[in-house]
């Protein structure tokens, strides 16, 4: 018989956007560490079919997979923290499952049922979930239900979830409740009333946890576990207080150190000590104590929303650690970019975007770069306007991309007419991993130290070799291709220390402990300046 998989099921109280995914990827890691096999599900009540379209002002990245998925940014940390690569079967949205039931309602295939919220979408939340466990042949499967319990729209997985856990049997389920309490200034204490009223609400749904994590912004006494566990009915064991760490990469140390981790070994049967050492390892490396700091300038149009770019920056925090260097990001506002700003920082970065704004500013980034000799890393957009930088350098003053101004003439960057199958035409995105073949003895190679990589994509547009006399008169070569030669994947400025740009989004694939070569690259140029 099949080995029975396990299940954790991470849902949240009071508020969100308090760490339930750090806390759901730090118990995995801690797993991990004591030998399980980890997999993740990240459940979203929204009624958006995928994350493809969600602004990320206000949601954060959106995080691509390596089977094309666009998802919610925690997948990132999942894959941060438990150094897997999570799939498309990781990210569930209401959205989509509700598209597919009315898609199957429509075909008739209900046999003249009504098709209901119960049982109908929560038999496939129960579905997704058990396939997605399975698919992973994990021993333990964390499932995160987004938001907080009591919304409207997480009814459904809230019931999903309960009405799984007797499918699977109770045993092999930990229901893990994420709480916040406040700290009230005025009185000077810490309030545990929403946090009860919380747990009064997940038990109201027929769950009773089997832990409380307890999120404050500074440490909190005892007392106030204990009051959560006298008035949860949770025993005071299982009441974990957690506050603010200086790292999230601290979290997992801080789990395998709490009374959580013996509810863990219990629950998973493994009883033996985790090696943690790629943790310590990892905040010895972040606590190093550098005199150098390299200051990277983010040219963004994002500024006020770090978990916009949130995997760019930790690619860059990690390629730090690993150069033992400190990190300064600068942001640099797109819109109002001058050479100035660009003056001021050891290296320049141009992230991925979509649109028109800001976009001139990223250009003249590029330029600059190319005049200067100052270290660049260009990612997808980043390469799109230093290829647009270098055709205009070469004399072609109106070039341009298409999805900027559509009917230029000069249209160095376009959507490739006729181009086959899956790759990016019609307005389809790009999705997901693509192979690249590298220029032997390309700066891009040496970088790498292989010929044959693949990177994660997600774009529309790409580089125009109708164009490429200009672009290499402009200063930039092409240092990698698709395996047939038809996209540009890479480009590169020979006469430039550490000027490269790929089509490609390299961060998503970058982690804490292993620095991505191109974002270390950028940070050993950043240091010779
Ligand atoms: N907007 C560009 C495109 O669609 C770049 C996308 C990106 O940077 N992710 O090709």
């Amino acid at each position: 018989m099949a080995k029975q998989q396990k299940y954790i099921f991470v849902t949240g109280g009071v508020l969100s956007g308090v760490g339930k995914g750090v806390t759901a990827a730090s118990m995995g890691a801690v797993l991990q560490a004591k030998g399980a096999k980890v997999s993740v599900q990240k459940c979203d009540p929204y009624l958006n079919v995928d994350a493809g379209l969600l602004n990320p002002r206000e949601h954060g990245e959106c995080f691509v997979t390596h089977d094309g998925a666009e998802t919610d940014l925690d997948l990132g940390h999942y894959e941060r923290f438990l150094d897997i690569e999570v799939t498309k079967k990781s990210a569930t949205l209401a959205g989509r499952l509700l598209f597919e039931l009315i898609a199957d309602e429509r075909a008739g295939k209900f046999g003249g049922q009504t098709v209901q919220l119960v049982p109908h979408l929560t038999n496939s939340i129960q579905n997704e979930i058990i396939q997605s466990a399975k698919d992973s042949g994990s021993d333990v499967h964390i499932v995160e239900i987004g938001g907080t319990v009591g919304d409207y729209e997480g009814l459904s997985f809230v019931e999903a979830i309960r009405e799984l856990s007797q499918k699977v049997g109770r045993a092999n389920c930990l229901f893990v409740h994420v709480v916040y309490v406040p700290f009230i200034g005025t009185s000077k204490e810490f309030k545990t009333k929403p946090a009860q009223n919380a747990l009064g609400d997940l038990r109201g749904f027929g769950i009773m946890p089997d832990a409380v994590v307890v999120r404050t912004d500074s440490p909190a006494p005892i007392g106030v576990a204990k009051k959560i566990s006298l008035f949860g009915g949770i025993p005071e064991d299982n009441v974990i207080l957690m506050p603010n760490a200086d790292t999230i990469y601290r979290v997992p140390l801080t789990i395998a150190d709490s009374k959580i981790s013996n509810l863990l070994s219990d629950f998973s049967g493994l009883h033996n000590q985790p090696d943690l050492s790629k943790w310590k390892d990892l905040i010895e490396r972040q606590n190093y104590q550098s005199d150098r700091q390299i200051r990277v300038g983010l040219v963004a149009k994002y500024t006020d929303n770090e978990d916009t770019y949130i995997s760019v920056v930790e690619a860059l925090k990690a390629a730090a650690w690993s150069e033992k260097v400190g990190l300064k990001v600068v942001w640099i506002n797109a819109e109002t970019a001058t050479d100035e700003d660009f003056k001021g920082v050891d290296t320049l970065l141009v992230p991925g975007g979509f649109g028109n704004r800001g976009v001139e500013g990223k250009i003249a980034a590029a330029r600059y770069a190319l005049d200067n000799n100052l270290p660049y890393l260009g990612i997808c957009l980043g390469l799109q306007v230093a290829v647009i930088a270098a055709a205009r350098k070469a004399g072609l003053a109106n070039a341009n991309s298409t999805e900027f101004v559509s009917d230029t003439k000069s249209d160095v960057v376009y959507i490739m007419n006729g181009q086959a199958g899956k790759e990016s035409t019609g307005g389809t995105l790009r999705l997901g991993d693509y192979k690249a073949t590298l220029v032997k003895g390309s700066k891009i190679a040496k970088t790498y130290g292989k010929l044959n990589i693949v990177e994660r994509h997600r774009h529309r547009y790409e580089v125009n070799q109708k164009f490429i006399r200009q672009i290499n008169d402009g200063g930039l070569v092409i240092s990698g291709l698709s395996p047939d030669g038809k996209l540009v994947e890479f480009v590169e400025a020979p006469q430039n220390d550490y000027f490269v740009a790929t089509q490609a989004h390299p961060e998503f694939r970058s982690r804490p402990n292993r620095s991505h070569p191109l974002f270390s690259g950028l940070i050993k140029a950043g240091l010779k300046k």
